[in-house]
């Protein structure tokens, strides 16, 4: 099979070729080969990929859920979740996977999913997201985070629990917050770091707490990554603190994250310092993106469309030059291929024949323009066409 007239990220032409699932070669285009799938001189991007996502959360198909939250504090939009949570009367399942087929349909191929998990919820949430992955998985990689989303300390028997989750089929170990949620940040980090080197596990935190005090979670996070030679399995969400501080303090900061191999996500938040993204590269950090909340009880936003975060993120950022927003795009692909651990990646000879195909002609033309995509190919199959799958 042939998808002639492609544009590579690199801005060359050439015709894909296209064997058993995977790109044979980059051939001089052709325009008279018969039966190739002509893309028209579009930009073919890898497949993106949402790095924070939460596909329990969502009430996306839902009719309209006002959101609830009494104030602006992560502890009030925990309650708020909860009433509209009592109030739900269709499974996670359900509309966890309204949300996988429209992040699809866009082009996100991998994500990497927090699930709640508390001691009133136990594991029920888990066991829909599982679900989820199994029914998707000829189309999507999942990547599950044991999330203690109402802390640990402050829901006890929480700690048994994400455990119990890393047996039962999540990749990965959560945390938030240690002193704004829990106010104790060497048990928290116990219990998130016990389990992680138990079962040799990844971690991704949640941490919203700013300034100073913020910051000195995310040294602790960095010196016990270090320390247990977990150097590439850690990450930060959010991370705030990262951009309410002084700049020497940050950069100090990027240079023992980027030692420790701790990678910061950001889903370029409204109402919050990002971390300083181009700081961190600079020094070496891993920084990638997410979607974050979509459609739920904390946020009314989000579509689930990575090159709508990577505008999203590099407006937050202040981007503005084509290298910036390449660097927005890395943010949704590339980079968070390498945090998710893909090893199978990118476009190249004898990779994976999966891409998906924007109506631009360079990246930076595509994050700013987040034009429709034409297709999405998954293992040499279109799986999606403009923006619908097939
Ligand atoms: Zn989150």
């Amino acid at each position: 099979m042939r998808f002639s007239n492609a544009t590579l990220p690199d801005g060359s032409r050439c015709d894909i070729e296209v064997e058993g699932g995977r790109i044979s070669a980059f051939l001089p285009t052709s325009p008279s080969t018969p039966d190739a799938v002509d893309l028209g001189g579009t930009i073919v991007l890898p497949p993106l990929v949402d790095g924070h996502i939460h596909l329990d959360k969502t009430l996306l198909g839902l009719p309209w859920v006002p959101n609830q939250s009494a104030g602006n504090q992560v502890s009030d939009r925990i309650e708020a979740e909860r009433r509209v949570r009592a109030a739900r009367m269709v499974p996670e399942f359900e509309t966890g996977s309204n949300l996988v087929r429209q992040v699809v349909a866009s082009g996100t191929l991998h994500m990497r999913t927090h699930v709640d998990i508390d001691n009133q919820l136990g594991l029920r949430n888990l066991h829909e997201v599982l679900k989820i992955r199994e029914h998707f998985r000829d189309l999507v990689t999942i990547e599950i985070v044991a999330f203690p989303q109402s802390g640990i300390l402050r829901s006890p028997g929480t700690a048994a629990l994400l455990d119990e989750a890393i047996t039962q089929g999540a990749d990965l170990v959560g945390g938030l917050d240690p002193v704004g949620i829990d106010g104790d940040l060497d048990a928290h980090l116990d219990a998130v770091f016990g389990i992680a080197q138990r079962h040799s596990a990844g971690v991704d935190i949640h941490l919203h707490d700013g300034g100073e005090g913020g910051l000195a979670q995310i040294m602790a996070i960095a010196a016990r990554t270090e320390a247990l030679g977990l150097q590439g399995k850690v990450a930060v969400s959010h991370a705030f603190a990262l951009g309410s501080v002084p700049t020497d303090s940050a950069t100090r900061a990027a240079d023992t994250l980027a030692r420790a191999g701790v990678a910061i996500m950001s889903h370029g938040p409204g109402g919050a310092t990002i971390p300083p993204l181009k700081l961190l590269r600079e020094h070496g950090v891993e920084v990638f993106g997410g979607s974050d909340n979509i459609r739920d009880a904390w946020s009314p936003f989000g579509s689930g469309d990575m090159l709508e975060r990577a505008m999203l993120i590099g407006y937050r950022a202040n981007f503005r030059h084509d290298a910036e927003l390449a660097l927005a795009l890395d943010m949704v692909t590339a980079a968070g291929a390498r945090v998710l651990g893909l090893a199978d990646y990118g476009i190249k000879a004898g990779g994976p024949a999966d891409f998906v195909t924007v109506e631009a002609t360079t990246l930076a033309e595509a994050v700013a323009t987040r034009k429709r995509r034409s297709l999405v190919v998954k293992a040499g199959r279109i799986v999606a066409r403009d923006g619908t799958l097939v």
